[in-house]
């Protein structure tokens, strides 16, 4: 286990939203991300501010551009 970030996708009803720069533990064998209990807590918390319009989209700090596609093979 080493210490990093990750990204989490999170779905709810029409909504995707991504939370970027999550602390986590991470496995060095196959990449799997472990977050603490405190900073989950935290993630759902943001989570439910987005949802519920508290965040706005533009406040976001991660100005990074995100692309989703819909599965086609
Ligand atoms: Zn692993």
């Amino acid at each position: 286990m080493e210490q990093g970030t990750t990204i989490l996708p999170i779905e709810r009803e029409d909504e995707i939203l991504l939370i970027t720069d999550i602390p986590a533990r991470i496995c060095a064998n196959c990449g799997e991300a472990y977050l603490e209990e405190d900073t989950s807590i935290n993630v759902q918390t943001l989570a439910n501010k987005q949802f519920s319009g508290e965040i706005s989209y533009a406040d976001s700090t991660d100005k990074r551009k995100i692309s989703v596609l819909l599965y086609a093979a």
